[in-house]
């Protein structure tokens, strides 16, 4: 198996005044290219500290994370941005969209800051491929939520990924919409063979992917195959 994520052991505290709180403890898991996965658990069980982790945008206290082939763990900040932006995209619950800009420059930003060619045509083919070529010159105010979420697809794309981490990515929409932005996070896995990584409340959702890691407490609980890959 070709591994693109590989957890072990992995471990996240934070110090207080009343001493320290282990938010995450001994997570492991390792996931093969072009999988679908799900984490879920009550809120506080440690789903977007575990998520933060695995992108490189937070780390950890003890353990190991390695994408692409890369253990995260000894890199500095700078190295580890170079993975996410070679390697990685993420999109989240609230979109985070810059609301001064467009649908077009919200994509074309990451393309211009790692100093690519013909950012405005790539920009508009990315945002066509999520449906949006009508919308280019909109701001943020001015598109609906399942709207800006494909313009954060959009923008989370422009580096081709290999792995897209979601947090909670249709928790803000919805279920209609909801429904449009998972079948085109589907799509992208089964067209790019994009692996999925998701955070997610919603059930059904979860169900839809290869398979569940379930958190309590900050410990895995479960990791189960989903029902679906077990017919598959
Ligand atoms: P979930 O995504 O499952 O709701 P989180 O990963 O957001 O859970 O949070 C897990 C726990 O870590 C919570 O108890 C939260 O309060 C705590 N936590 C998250 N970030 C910090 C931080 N920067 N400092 C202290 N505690 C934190």
């Amino acid at each position: 198996m070709s591994s693109i994520l590989k957890v072990t052991n992995l471990s996240k505290s934070y110090s207080s005044a009343t001493g320290s709180l282990t938010v995450l403890d001994d997570v492991s898991f390792d996931l093969a290219k072009g999988e679908t996965f799900s984490i879920v658990g009550p809120s506080g069980s440690g789903k977007t500290t575990l998520l933060g982790l695995c992108a490189g945008l937070d780390r950890a206290s003890s353990g190991s994370v390695e994408v692409c082939g890369i253990k995260l763990d000894a890199l500095d900040e700078d190295d580890r941005a170079r993975v996410r932006n070679q390697h990685i995209g993420f999109i989240f619950q609230n979109f985070q969209l810059l609301p001064t800009l467009t649908a077009l420059e919200n994509v074309m930003v990451p393309l211009e800051l790692r100093g690519e060619k013909g950012i405005a045509a790539k920009s508009i083919e990315l945002l066509e491929r999520v449906g949006l070529g009508s919308r280019l010159h909109h701001y943020p105010t001015q598109l609906s939520g399942g709207e800006q979420q494909r313009v954060a697809l959009a923008r989370a794309f422009s580096n081709d990924p290999e792995i897209l981490f979601a947090d909670e990515p249709t928790g803000n929409l919805d279920e209609e919409t909801g429904i449009k932005v998972e079948e085109l996070l589907f799509q992208i896995n089964k067209e790019q063979g994009t692996t999925l990584v998701l955070v997610t409340h919603n059930m059904e959702l979860a169900r839809k992917t290869g398979r569940i890691l379930r958190l309590k407490g900050g410990k895995v609980i479960e990791l189960t195959e989903s029902a679906l890959a077990a017919q598959a």
